[in-house]
């Protein structure tokens, strides 16, 4: 049966090649297999921009590659650490990046993709810095910068964010239900997918009296984690789990 994966928040990072090498192995199982895959943001721990060739950049772009070239179509988001993951990347890896909010068709349900970061809307000192940063003049700005200061600033942007994040309250990096339904009113479906918040759910609720899906992918820092959609329904879990 037809099936359609989506992930979110691997983080891939040269420190843990456990975890590439899962999604590496994902990608071959799948390629020429899945529907398609949707990668909703945080693919990579940090991303400097596309012109940074150090690992795991080039072997991720490959096995992307390698799927896209089986017929698998991979679609990736932008997260709050990659969001300077640009063109280059998408033409060498055959990926199609895709525009947040993005609302697709699946299997007949209209169903809304999000990283999940715009939806944290009571963390107003995170959303200010998402707005500076998604500026096409300060990202033009931050990769006229050569590699190594890049670097430096991205691994200075990283200590600032750990050090603001943990003097903030859990509930304060949720999701705001409020913003949930606005965002699922406004874009007209009952189905969406994000990831961001590490707190992997299918949340069922009542949208304006008719029932709703909010679900929640996982991150992959100790283990990998999938949501596959059949024509049957959806259902969260581990890439060992995907039918080979
Ligand atoms: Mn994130």
């Amino acid at each position: 049966m037809s099936r359609t994966l989506f992930v979110s928040d691997l983080h891939l990072d040269p420190e843990r090649p456990a975890i590439t090498a899962l999604f590496l192995a994902l990608l071959g199982r799948e390629a020429g297999a899945a529907a398609a895959v949707y990668i909703l943001g945080d693919l990579f721990e940090a991303w400097i921009g596309d012109d940074d060739d150090s690992p795991p950049g080039p072997e991720v772009c490959a096995a992307i590659r390698q799927c896209t070239a089986a017929g698998t179509p991979v679609y990736l988001m932008h997260g709050n650490r990659d969001f300077l993951l640009g063109r280059t990347f998408a033409e060498q890896s055959g990926c199609t990046l895709l525009e947040e909010p993005a609302r697709i068709d699946l299997y007949g349900t209209p169903a809304l993709l999000m990283h999940g970061d715009m939806l944290c809307t009571d963390d107003t000192e995170y959303l200010q810095f998402r707005a500076q940063v998604r500026s096409a003049a300060w990202q033009q700005e931050m990769l006229a910068r050569p590699l190594d200061e890049r670097r430096t600033l991205a691994r200075e942007m990283r200590a600032a964010s750990r050090a603001q994040n943990s003097g903030k309250p859990e509930s304060i990096m949720d999701v705001n239900p409020a913003a949930v339904d606005e965002v699922m009113r406004q874009y007209a479906t009952r189905l969406l997918i994000h990831g961001h918040t590490h707190r992997p759910a299918i949340h069922e609720f009542l949208l304006d009296g008719k029932p709703a899906r909010r679900i929640v992918l996982g991150d992959w820092y100790e283990q990998g984690s999938v949501l596959v959609c059949t024509p049957r329904g959806c259902s969260l879990q581990g890439p060992a789990a995907v039918p080979a």
